[in-house]
């Protein structure tokens, strides 16, 4: 199986046609249907652009992706195709227009071969959020491959396709990655465009890839990167040549102590980061600990005001609008009572009724004022860190995989993202590197933090420790 582009565009260059290279991934989808991983297989526009493509390789016109083969997380728009982010809500549902960052894609040649399951609305740590039942981790298959983007990393370690993408509020792409040994990459908030992704928490989403290598995760940053007319949240910082290498010397590298010294950091990944600091500070970059006090503050900040900006976003779910529509119902009002009721998961409903808490009249300033203040103390502390620090290393995840149904506290799921959320508080970068086996035989990540923009930097990085 064609793991990375290197791979594809070396099987293109022996002779085979972008057409036989995707058919190998549609067959690999096929055996492995099990994992429950595709909601759907968009198997005629992918052989219609694998065709196209085909063509233009051998008239030299083909751009920068020519053949890469890749999956879309259920929240991502599609123009003529279905989208639900995973939601009986939006049961049905087609796309009107296709997001910006997947029609760059396009515009290079990439083949979109279809879209992932994850949780509702990105909701969970998990992917059992889904309401087309959960995803298996393909390493494992009585594990869980991490969420909400589980579709995504899971299909690119089993070799259904080049690279997916996936969104991440909170951790969805990175837990996801060390769970089932793939990188997994969150920009800096707002250097990839939003329009086109379903929104779940508008100030913390971001849309980034799942690879089989750094140097893909850097080509689509540098593909999906800019200034966007339809996303006012967007950078117009210029776009970086992400994919050019450069050798890094004496770094200066934070590791926060505190996340070191967190009850229930598994022992075995607590080791690989000491030796990794060690190994680091043997090639002569100085490694130090540094303190950062609020670790116990980011998950409680980043659930008020992710379900706070949630509860708002998610208003337009409505039974009239869109999708689903309760055949039990009468009247305008009961419409939406009921489509509501009966088309999000529990799960969603939850937050939405806890952001509705935090906004309301009366609590407004106890939590979302409050939780505005925590994430501002959060970005000044984490911005004095980068005044002294090239980076940051930290853990991905607490631990490997858990096992499907064995967490079901939702304040001990939520727990999950304790490594994650920081980077979506502050906005920047973060990307989760495949590093370490576990004894028991699944994989997990570390990751590397860059300040606001400093992409660049951090994937070069990245190429350091997976050297070491
Ligand atoms: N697990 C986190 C949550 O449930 C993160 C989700 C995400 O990044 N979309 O909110």
């Amino acid at each position: 199986m064609l793991r990375t582009f290197a791979e594809v565009k070396n099987a293109i260059s022996s002779g085979d046609t972008v057409m036989s290279i995707l058919e190998g991934y549609l067959n690999a989808i096929e055996k492995q249907k099990g994992l429950n991983i595709f909601l759907e297989v968009f198997e005629i526009s992918a052989k219609e652009q694998a065709q196209l493509v085909d063509e233009k390789i051998s008239n030299g016109t083909a751009g920068k992706l020519a053949g890469m083969v890749i999956g879309l997380k259920d929240n991502l728009c599609y123009k003529n195709h279905k989208v639900s982010a995973s939601s009986k809500i939006l049961e049905g549902f087609e796309s009107i227009y296709t997001a910006t960052a997947v029609q760059r894609l396009i515009d290079e040649d990439a083949i979109i071969i279809g879209r992932l399951n994850c949780d509702e609305f990105a909701m969970g740590s998990s992917n059992e959020n889904s309401s087309n039942g959960p995803v298996l981790n393909p390493i494992n298959s009585e594990y869980v491959p991490g969420g909400s983007s589980g579709g995504s990393a899971s299909a690119v370690a089993a070799g259904m396709c080049t690279a997916s993408l996936g969104s991440d509020t909170g951790g969805s792409i990175r837990q996801p990655a060390s769970f089932t040994g793939t990188y997994g990459f969150k920009p800096t908030y707002g250097r990839i465009s939003r329009y086109g992704l379903i929104a779940y928490a508008s100030s913390f989403d971001q849309i980034g890839p799942f690879t089989n290598s750094i140097d893909d995760a850097a080509l689509l940053l540098e593909v999906m990167a800019g200034e966007d007319e339809f996303d006012g949240t967007v950078s117009t910082k210029p776009v970086e040549n992400y994919s050019e290498k450069e050798n890094l010397s004496n770094l200066k590298i934070a590791v926060l102590q505190e996340s070191f010294d967190t009850e229930g950091l598994d022992e075995e990944i607590k080791i690989k980061l000491q030796t990794t600091i060690d190994n680091l500070k043997k090639q002569g970059h100085s490694v130090d600990s540094v303190s950062f006090p609020y670790l116990d503050y980011m998950v409680p900040a980043y659930y008020v005001l992710t379900t706070a900006e949630a509860s708002s976003n998610l208003s337009r779910f409505d039974g009239v609008h869109y999708g689903y529509r309760s055949p039990n119902a009468v009247g305008v009002e009961e419409t939406y009572k009921k489509s509501r009721s009966e088309g999000f998961g529990e799960e969603v409903k939850r937050r939405i009724m806890a952001g509705t808490f935090v906004l309301s009249h009366g609590y407004y300033d106890a939590y979302y004022t409050k939780g505005q203040k925590v994430r501002r103390v959060l970005q000044n502390k984490t911005n004095d860190i980068f005044k002294e620090y090239d980076l940051i290393l930290l853990p991905t995840t607490p631990t490997t995989a858990f096992k499907l149904n064995d967490v079901k506290d939702p304040i001990a799921m939520y727990l999950q993202d304790i490594y994650t959320v920081h980077a979506n508080l502050t906005g920047n970068p973060a990307i989760s590197i495949p590093l370490g086996k576990h004894s028991n035989g699944l994989p997990f990540g570390l990751q590397v933090m860059a300040d606001h923009f400093e992409e660049k930097k951090m994937f070069n990085f990245s190429r350091i420790l997976e050297k070491l």
